[in-house]
This record gives C-alpha cells, structure tokens and sequence, in this order.
C-alpha cells in the first residue's frame, strides 16, 4: 500500500530490512518507516503522519459476568498482554480500569480464566488464534466478547525529523488510493481483510460512491438552479424594459394622434363650410379632395390611437344591450356606396333564430365589420362582398355568433394568412400599393374579437376570396 501511495506521489521506495523505527532513524539507515504505532512517547523521537491504519481490540469476559459497555470496566481489573500497554490509546486509559500487564497474550487470557482478573483485552487480527489454542484453564469456561473500538491501534507513516512533508505527501496519496477504492483493492488481494470484512467495505463503497454521485448531483442541481434565478431575473429585467418602452412607444403614439386630431377637426370644419359657400366647379373639385384626404388621415389616426390603447391595455369595452342584425345591417350599409362605385353586389345573410337582442359593444363590432368588409371591397375587383351571421345551438343562454365575410377577390397566399394579423404588415407590396392602407386595421380586429371571446380567422386562396 505505501509503496503504491508513494509511486502516486512521485517516490521511488528503496525497502531495507531492519529492526524497529526508532533504530532505523537512529542509525540513519531508514528516512521513512511505513506501518508505525502511533502512541504519545514516540512523537518525541520520529515525525507520525495522520493514522492510516487501525486494529481493534477485543474484551475477553466470562460469560457469568459479562461486560456489555466499556463504562462498565471502571473499578474492575484488565488483563494486558505488556507488548500491548504502551499501544493503549488514552480513550482507553480513561476506562479507568485497574491495568494488569502480562508478558503474553496467552497468560492474559489465562488470568482472566482462572478469575484472576475480570476481563482480558486482545488484538483483534489475533484473538481468533489464541482462541483456538486457548489455555487449558479456558476450556471448560464460557466466555463473552466486546470489540472495544476505543482500544483500537492507532499506525500511521513515521519518518525521521527532516522528512515530515515527504512522508505527509505520501500519507495524502494513501487518501485518494482510499478514494479510487484502490486501497480496498489491494488490502482484498493481500488478505489484510476477512471475507465478510471486505465485502462490508465494498458495501461501504458503494455506498461511498453513491454519496458522491448524490452529492454531484446536488451541487448539479444547485447550479443549474443559481443559472435559472440569473436567467430569470434578466428575463423579467428584459420583458420589464420591454414592457416600459412598448408603453411609452403607445404613450407617444396615443398623445400624438390626439394631439393631431385637433386641428385635423378645424381642418375638416372649415372645409365643410368653405364647401357649402359659392364656388367655382374646380374650386369644389378641390376642396372635396381635400376633406376626403382629411377624412383618411383621421381614420388612419384613429386606427393608431386604437391600437395604442390595445397595446397599453388602456382599450375598453362596453357591454351594453343592443340590437344585433341592426349592428350588421349598419355595417353593411356604410360600404354600400364604395361598392357601388365599383360595381361590386354587397349581399347580407343572416341565419333565422339568431336572437336580435344581446349585450356588448356594438361599436367596437361595427369596427371589426366594416373593416372586415371594406377590405373585402378593397381587394375586389367584381363579383360580389358578402356579409353573413350564423350561430352555433345557445348553450346556458349563451350563443356562439359567427359572423363571416366574404368576397370574390385577389385571395391571400396562404403563407400571407398569418402574417395579415400582425400590426403594420401587409400580404403584398404592389396590392399596398394600388389600394393603400396602413396595415393595422387586421392587427385591431382581430384584438378586439379576442377581447370580445371570440376568434379572427381567415381561410383564402389566391384568386378564389378571402372568407374571414
Ligand atoms: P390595410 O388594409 O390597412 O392594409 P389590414 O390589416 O386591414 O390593413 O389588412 C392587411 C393586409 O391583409 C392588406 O394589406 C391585404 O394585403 C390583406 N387583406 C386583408 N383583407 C383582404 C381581402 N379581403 N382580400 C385580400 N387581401 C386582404
């Protein structure tokens, strides 16, 4: 063991035959001693690493008078075979028994068989021989046993005054030997251990590497846990800044629009009056121009605003009684001019039983309506816009409404249809182009039709209408 702990720590061993530790280092024939008892007067003639290495002793009673606890020795008298004594570690000094020293094992014994003494304290590697030639005063007797773990042997490496850190680099290798299960390994192959001795130490292994494992995981688990909290907090730290900047952003857009409409509305006012005074045909032609722009740029501020309310979660809506084929039919009704200008048949179908009267916010349903079919009107060139209602049967006085739209128009590429959704976008830039637009009005409805517990979907083919 020793010899393979100093090859892990860099020294090459040179093994000399000789007497005892003290001779070796006094004769100066040895630098290191490899397997030493460690007891107190030896500290002061030689350097002992940390113990790697311990033997136990084991208590020898009559079975008459057993002895269940060392406690139970104070008073009592302690066979000692004398080889032994000066081994004793002070945890069994402290027994405070009466020590009696033999020159043998074999005697110890002997005296605690013939009541000479109450107990006898034998090694443990040995106690199995001098049972099996026990004394003959033992024969007939009943004996008892204790491992008395306080008793135990201390080795350790000792070395010569000069050479501590080369035997504690040593002693330090003999650790991670224990830790690689190399250790077992050779004290197994070397039969340094019993049978049932190494397979409880392998058991302990296991257990040993199993604690590691769990421990690995442990610090595994905390780590990835201090990387979820960081993560965590930069995340909430983004979305926060994120968050602060889209309502500013809103904030901005929503000061801005209002701050326009003002004048826009003396704009229009003025135009309006000026429209209704004496004016030549171009003047009028002019001026008539003018209000519709006026109107446009007033309807594109209020799609802003809208959507700035929905983004700062300022928009919201009413839930009043109204009357809902009037709603649809009002809707239908404000695109009936565009569509006749473009030759377009508006229809309007509504499945009988649908109830007329519901609660809501006509308004906000008229918005998505007359969105929904001017676009309709928009991006057809002929044929026809329809708007239809339907219902799914009313449970718990509840009805599922679906209102559909569709048109005989350009259609939308299906990789487009998502897309339609989002704020500012747009399926095509030529189409934009041609018919104009901001791109909001689709990211606005389908917002309010979300807020209102509903869904705004489209299913379109190029060429074949849009139904949304
Ligand atoms: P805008 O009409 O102001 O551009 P919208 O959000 O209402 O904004 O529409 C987004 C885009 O969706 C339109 O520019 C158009 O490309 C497409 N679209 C919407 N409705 C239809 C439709 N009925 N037929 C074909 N394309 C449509």
């Amino acid at each position: 063991m020793v010899n393979r702990a100093a090859q892990i720590a860099g020294y090459e061993l040179v093994w000399i035959k000789t007497d005892s530790p003290e001779a070796a280092f006094e004769k100066d024939i040895a630098d290191l001693w490899p397997f030493a008892t460690d007891y107190e007067e030896r500290h002061k003639t030689m350097y002992l690493t940390r113990d790697w290495w311990r033997v136990g002793n084991i208590l020898h009673f009559p079975e008459s008078a057993p002895i269940l606890n060392v406690s139970q020795l104070e008073g009592k008298r302690l066979a000692i075979a004398s080889p032994q004594r000066r081994f004793l570690p002070k945890a069994a000094r402290d027994w405070k028994a009466h020590i009696e020293v033999f020159s043998s094992r074999a005697e110890s014994l002997d005296a605690m068989c013939t009541g000479k003494v109450d107990a006898a304290l034998i090694d443990y590697r040995v106690a199995d021989g001098v049972m099996v030639n026990r004394p003959s005063s033992c024969q007939p007797m009943r004996m008892g046993t204790l491992f008395a773990e306080d008793s135990s042997r201390i080795f350790a490496l000792a070395a010569k005054f000069g050479f501590q850190q080369d035997a504690d680099r040593i002693r330090d290798a003999i650790d991670t030997m224990v830790e690689s299960g190399e250790m077992i390994d050779i004290a197994i192959r070397w039969r340094l251990l019993h049978r049932t001795d190494s397979a409880f130490i392998l058991w302990l292994n296991l257990a040993r590497e199993k604690n590691k494992l769990l421990q690995n995981l442990f610090w595994g688990s905390l780590l990835a846990l201090a990387l979820v909290i960081l993560f965590a907090t930069r995340m909430a730290n983004a979305r926060k800044m994120a968050e602060l900047s889209a309502r500013s952003r809103s904030q901005f857009l929503a000061n801005m629009s209002h701050e326009i409409r003002t004048p826009m509305n003396g704009i229009l006012g003025m135009t309006e009056l000026t429209l209704e005074s004496n004016l030549t045909g171009e003047q009028r032609d002019n001026l008539t121009m003018a209000r519709n722009s006026a109107h446009r740029l007033l309807e594109i501020l209020d799609d802003i605003l809208d959507f700035s309310r929905i983004e700062s979660g300022k928009l919201t809506l009413e839930a009043i009684p109204f009357d809902l084929a009037d709603t649809a039919k009002r809707s239908v009704q404000i695109l009936r001019l565009a569509a006749q200008a473009k030759n377009l048949d508006l229809e309007f179908k509504m499945q009988p039983g649908i109830p007329k009267h519901v609660s809501g916010d006509p308004g906000r349903i008229q918005q998505v309506l007359v969105n929904l079919l001017g676009n309709a009107v928009k991006f057809t060139e002929q044929g026809f816009v329809r708007l239809e209602l339907s219902f799914r049967s009313p449970s718990s006085g509840q009805y599922d409404i679906q209102f559909t739209v569709t048109d005989s128009g350009i259609g939308i590429r299906p990789e487009k249809q998502k897309q339609i959704f989002d704020a500012f976008t747009q399926a095509d830039a030529t189409t934009t182009r041609k018919f104009g637009g901001t791109g909001l009005g689709l990211a606005i409805s389908s917002e309010l039709v979300r807020m209102m517990g509903g869904r705004l979907t489209v299913d379109s083919k190029p060429n074949a209408g849009s139904p949304f």
